[in-house]
């Protein structure tokens, strides 16, 4: 008998704890040798107080089991309830989401019946490094933060996938015509680590007219990687365009753990009726047989739920006269599935998994790159002022000069105002006044000198920025007008 595998299992919120049951059923029918633990996640959680949505000793299960299957949760809306999801993401350290969206024509109605496109989903930084804040009465600022380690994981992995899938091309979604430093090395690290893929084809698309192009003609796409928010975004898209966001799973992979689940969420508005489709989370618990090293068992039962599908056995969701036979529950759906054990499709095409292979199995650890040779060349200094008055205000930030720093210019929301700004440009009560070295380079106690004369003059300064040359190139970027 083969040696169970230990899981953490969690049953969640609104239709998780409806589907949750149905995957296990289906699981143990395909007889996958998994050890279940249980843990509670989510609004029970988050109204005892627990502010993560997640007890702290479910941790402990977590990090001994490493594998997660976990049914949907609903975050709270507003103050200090943080997602679940987020946390457990980052804190496991699951760099890479990773969504597969496929088309199941005839059987489920879309637009696309030739659609079978992976997005991979860088997942611990970008806009969800969670760092924001109001900075000024009129500016709010979230943190972009994009890392040259983490990129080169999420494009490592996403080539590795497509090696390890036979897959043939990928592309990578960025919007570096706008952002050229962060989404800049996003393209620059994808380009840099493609070169190592001869075999593997590769594409750039701004994410824009990627999207546009994805949701119009995904036929032309096989792999997809891309940051954390345009991944969330299309990947949503991706899978609703394969006929219903109900038929997506996902695989969250790290260096030591991997979470699996459903793209959709929790579907508070279905939840307790009996009609949500368990598909999306049973597609994860496929990722996850994979990711244990049971690929028999996966390709199992995959290919008994095409056969059910095929046999027109289909959720309310998917249900369409005169293509479907029977319009079934949940539970219905779960029983005909797991009595399909066995079978495999002959209209749609039938899975099959390499044996082996592990085919999440992520990148190896990746050696850090030496650091940059870092010269600071000028500081922006972000002020907090009501001024309308542009010249006026840039005159008095430039009196403030010292020997060490001289006001070069001063942006409002990134356009030049000072000198010789435009009347008609519109202005906020957020400042960006760009002070450079007068002799190649500044200290820290030049800094501290300079802000030591705001301070005195009464201007609020809300933050500072370094200039950075590294290795001489210029590392910030240029002011609208500049
Ligand atoms: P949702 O994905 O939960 O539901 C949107 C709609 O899609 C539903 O009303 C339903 O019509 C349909 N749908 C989704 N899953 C389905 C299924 N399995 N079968 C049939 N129809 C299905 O999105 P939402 O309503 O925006 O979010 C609800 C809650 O879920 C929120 O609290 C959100 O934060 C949370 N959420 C959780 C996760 C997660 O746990 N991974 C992901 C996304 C959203």
């Amino acid at each position: 008998m083969e040696q169970k595998v230990p899981i953490t299992v969690a049953f969640g919120d609104g239709i998780g704890p409806e589907i949750m049951p149905e995957v296990l059923k289906i699981l143990k029918a395909a007889n996958a040798a998994i050890e279940i633990e249980t843990i509670e996640i989510g609004e029970k959680v988050y109204n005892q107080g627990v502010t993560s949505g997640i007890a702290d000793s479910s941790w402990e299960s977590l990090r001994r089991t490493k594998v997660f299957l976990k049914s949907p949760i609903t975050t709270p809306q507003g103050g200090g309830f943080k997602s679940l999801n987020v946390t457990v993401r980052k804190t496991l350290g699951l760099y890479a989401n990773v969504r597969p969206c496929v088309s199941y024509y005839p059987i489920i109605q879309t637009k696309h019946p030739k659609m079978d496109v992976v997005i991979v989903r860088e997942n611990e930084e970008d806009l969800y490094a969670g760092i924001e804040h109001r900075q000024t009465d009129e500016a709010y600022q979230s943190l972009k933060l994009v890392t040259q380690p983490g990129t080169e994981k999420i494009v490592r992995y996403a080539f590795e996938y497509a090696k390890a899938n036979n897959r043939k091309k990928v592309s990578c979604f960025s919007k570096d015509n706008i952002m050229k430093l962060t989404d800049g090395l996003f393209h620059k690290i994808f380009d840099e680590v493609g070169a190592e893929y001869p075999d593997i084809e590769k594409d750039h698309w701004i994410v824009d007219i990627g999207s546009a192009r994805l949701a119009d003609t995904p036929e032309i796409f096989d792999v997809i990687v891309t940051s954390n928010l345009y991944g969330d975004i299309i990947s949503d898209i991706a899978a609703q365009i394969t006929g219903s966001v109900g038929l997506g799973g996902s695989a969250n992979i790290g260096e030591s753990c991997a979470m699996f689940e459903a793209i959709h969420g929790s579907a508070p508005m279905i939840a307790g009726q009996g009609i949500a489709n368990p598909s999306g989370l049973l597609l994860g618990a496929v990722q996850m047989l994979v990711h244990i090293g049971q690929p028999e068992v996966a390709e199992t039962v995959h290919n008994a739920w095409l056969k059910t599908l095929e046999d027109g056995i289909h959720t309310p969701d998917i249900y369409r006269e005169g293509v479907s036979q029977k319009r079934v529950s949940t539970q219905e759906f779960g029983d005909a599935v797991a009595a399909r054990v066995g079978q495999r499709p002959t209209t749609l095409a039938a899975v099959e998994y390499d044996k082996n292979r592990n085919v999440c199995s992520p990148v190896p650890r990746l050696q850090r790159r030496p650091a940059g040779k870092k010269e600071v060349v000028g500081i922006d200094v972000f002020v907090h002022d009501r001024s309308t008055d542009k010249q006026a205000f840039g005159d008095k930030i430039a009196a403030l000069s010292t020997d060490k720093a001289k006001l070069r210019l001063v942006t409002n929301r990134g356009v030049l105002v000072w000198p010789d700004g435009f009347p008609e440009t519109a202005v906020v009560d957020h400042w960006r006044c760009r002070f450079m070295a007068t002799e190649g380079t500044i200290s820290s106690a030049d800094v501290v000198e300079l802000l030591g004369k705001f301070s005195q003059a009464g201007v609020d300064f809300v933050k500072t920025e370094q200039l950075c040359k590294f290795d001489g190139v210029v590392s910030y970027s240029q002011a609208q007008g500049e």
